[in-house]
């Protein structure tokens, strides 16, 4: 009887035991399937599954459904977008449906590639093109054989290179280098920085008028023309006018233009403000060097011309020309004048203003004259009818 009773007892725990684990154990659900798309770079292909790495940086394991893309067709640093079927619950890799869009990096190689080095850091070499842009390029030296040691800032440097045309972030990879050129140690017979340009018999004088009827004044051998400073490739700036930076009006109108055009969701930045005439010397001869004069002289003012040394001219953003499509240009190109700049050396009036279209440069004139030269379209040359050109005599 005692054996029953305990046989019973336990039957009975038994069945308890069971009814909780029973009600204690998850629902089984089914996995839900949502039609989701992904936006990133390949990271890599293995084994028919491709990982993608979203701007977020999330990672997602797709396999290609037959008859969608293979495996030799994507690569890793391939951006793709595609749709796939994503299992809530699925620890396999998503099966793609479409492939919406794919790009490829294109390798693109530069022989002779040569500059300036401005900064080496690790093994990432930043040097300064000698080019009519002036660029910039970050160079992934580490897989170069025959970098020499002591590379440094202000070396000359010529290299074969290659880059991802669609990966404009990725340092360019240094493939060899041709040839380094270390700063001359300073000559005691190299010529010092003189103002020993011959006055310019096209210029107009101190008490003349313009053509459009504009009052001359030359006050210190600096050029006002009805109260506006002149710099350009006729009038020149003497050595010692040297406003110490930009002026305090110009830098104020420019924080003003700063804040306005971030209100519209825009950063401008100053990438180069005043410039010394010694400054211009030096870098003007260094191009003359490297380019002859005749090319320098498209991209490139000789000392005393430049209008950086007036403290009223600025360079924006990005010294391409490129600049003036992007949302910062096209806003800085509206907007400016609201400011009292102009961009000084606009499109298809080099003939006249003597510098290719730089839609990065602007000039303070003040909010009056930058309206009128705005809206009426024309270069301050064209405006006050006078030249911009070298006097060669
Ligand atoms: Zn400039």
């Amino acid at each position: 009887m005692k054996k029953l009773v305990v046989g019973i007892s336990v039957l009975l725990v038994l069945a308890c035991v069971g009814a909780g684990a029973y009600i204690l154990r998850p629902q089984p659900q089914a996995a839900t399937v949502m039609t989701v798309e992904v936006k990133g770079e390949v990271v890599d292909v293995k084994d028919g599954v491709m990982t993608v790495r979203t701007e977020s940086g999330e990672e997602y394991r797709l396999v290609f459904a037959e008859g969608v893309k293979t495996e030799e067709e994507v690569g890793a640093e391939d951006k793709i977008a595609v749709t796939c079927a994503c299992a809530t619950d699925a620890a396999q890799p998503f099966p793609v449906t479409a492939v919406n869009s794919h790009v490829k990096p294109k390798l693109i190689e530069v022989k002779g590639l040569h500059g300036l080095v401005t900064a080496v850091e690790g093994s990432v070499v930043t040097l300064k093109e000698d080019t009519v842009l002036n660029r910039e390029v970050k160079l992934d030296v580490s897989k170069v054989s025959n970098l020499p040691s002591g590379l440094a800032a202000e070396d000359e440097l010529t290299v074969d290179a290659r880059y991802w045309d669609n990966h404009p972030d990725v340092p360019w990879e240094a493939v060899a280098v041709m040839r380094i050129e270390k700063p001359a140690p300073p000559d005691p017979t190299d010529p010092e920085v003189v103002d020993d340009e011959k006055p310019n018999p096209n210029a107009l004088q101190d008490g003349d008028v313009t053509p459009n009827g504009f009052q001359v004044r030359v006050i210190n051998g600096i050029t006002y023309i009805d109260g506006v400073l002149i710099a350009n490739k006729t009038y020149r700036l003497p050595m010692s006018y040297n406003p110490g930076g930009l002026t305090k009006e110009c830098k104020r109108a420019f924080e003003e233009m700063k804040a306005g055009a971030a209100e519209d969701g825009y950063t401008l930045k100053i990438v180069s403000g005043f410039r010394s005439f010694e400054t211009q010397y030096v870098i003007y001869w260094r191009y003359v060097r490297n380019d002859g004069q005749k090319a320098a002289d498209t991209y490139s003012a000789r000392p005393g011309h430049s209008e950086h040394q007036t403290g009223l001219a600025m360079d924006l953003n990005s010294l391409k020309s490129a600049f003036g499509d992007t949302p910062e240009g096209k806003w800085l190109a509206a907007h400016c004048h609201e400011y009292g700049f102009i961009i000084r050396y606009p499109k298809g009036k080099s003939g006249i203003t003597g510098y290719i279209y730089e839609p990065w440069h602007v000039r303070y004139v003040g909010v009056e004259l930058a309206t009128r030269l705005y809206e009426s379209g024309l270069t301050l040359e064209e405006y006050f009818g006078i030249d911009s050109e070298y006097y060669e005599g």
